[in-house]
């Protein structure tokens, strides 16, 4: 088969270097009975060495170049799903799902979201993505990369930065550091309605200098909520947006 030319609109930054590939097999640690579903497979950098270790291996890819690849391998157990992983029906898969890949860095944000709200058939995801979005999801209030990234990934999950990897493991090599990170769904949220949280946390965020009670004057007044609105979105833990959503709430 002809070598496969990187395509960016897809984020198409392959990995190359089998240490940092040893070392996510190693951070997923794949049971032989896992429901694995890897997302954006590409040449199969992870997918290889995931399904010598597993009974069963599901992939989702968009590129059809690489699906037909991947067809090529002629492996029993890989269970190959063409089309976009925003779209994707999580609930036709056997649950609960482990959720791997080297993520398309153009979509991450939206494929975040879209995990999210599927987040009951998720077991645990772990995921390459840039390193500035895993700081970002990891970042704890009164800290300059706190944001609505942070808010909404740690009122769902436990978020852990694992390992940085550097921009010459891929090809080709991307402008920015990667990292590889590790979701787990929390048992329970405090979160009644994630819209209604989501419009609360961005709308808080929207002028990160100006204070709260700025931020949210059309959503609700000081007199309505305990907490205290001369404060910047940045000075709010996660559980005190959650509270402030939930005062919210009431008035509606
Ligand atoms: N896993 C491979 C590796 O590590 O070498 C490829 C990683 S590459 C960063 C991202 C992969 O996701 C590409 O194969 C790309 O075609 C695929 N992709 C991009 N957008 C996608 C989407 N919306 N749905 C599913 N796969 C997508």
């Amino acid at each position: 088969m002809a070598k496969h030319i990187a395509r960016k609109r897809f984020g198409q930054n392959f990995l190359v270097d089998a240490r940092i590939i040893e070392r996510i097999i190693a951070t997923i640690v794949p049971k032989k009975n896992d429901n694995l579903l890897e997302i954006g497979p590409g040449q199969g950098a992870m997918t290889l060495p995931l399904l010598e270790k597993l009974d069963q291996l599901h992939v989702i890819e968009i590129d059809t170049d690489l699906i037909a690849l991947l067809q090529s391998f002629d492996k029993d157990n890989l269970i190959i799903h063409q089309g976009d992983a925003l779209k994707f029906d999580f609930s036709k898969l056997p649950t609960p799902l482990r959720i791997v890949g080297n993520l398309p860095y153009n979509i991450s944000s939206p494929l975040l979201f879209h995990l999210l709200n599927n987040r009951e058939y998720i077991q645990d995801m772990i995921f390459m993505l840039q390193k500035e979005v895993v700081e970002r999801m990891v970042a704890k209030n009164n800290n300059k990369t706190y944001g609505r990234l942070s808010v909404m990934m740690q009122a769902f999950f436990e978020v852990e930065m694992i390992f940085v990897v550097p921009p010459e493991s891929f090809e080709p090599a991307p402008k920015v550091d990667s990292a590889i990170v590790y979701l787990k769904p929390l048992k329970k949220t405090l979160v009644n309605n994630v819209s209604t949280f989501e419009k609360v946390v961005k709308a808080s965020f929207a002028q990160r200098r100006k204070t709260l009670r700025n931020c949210l004057k059309s959503l609700l007044t000081q007199e309505q909520t305990n907490i205290d609105l001369s404060q910047r979105a940045e000075m709010l833990s996660v559980n005190e947006f959650i509270t402030l959503t939930s005062d919210y709430e009431k008035q509606h």
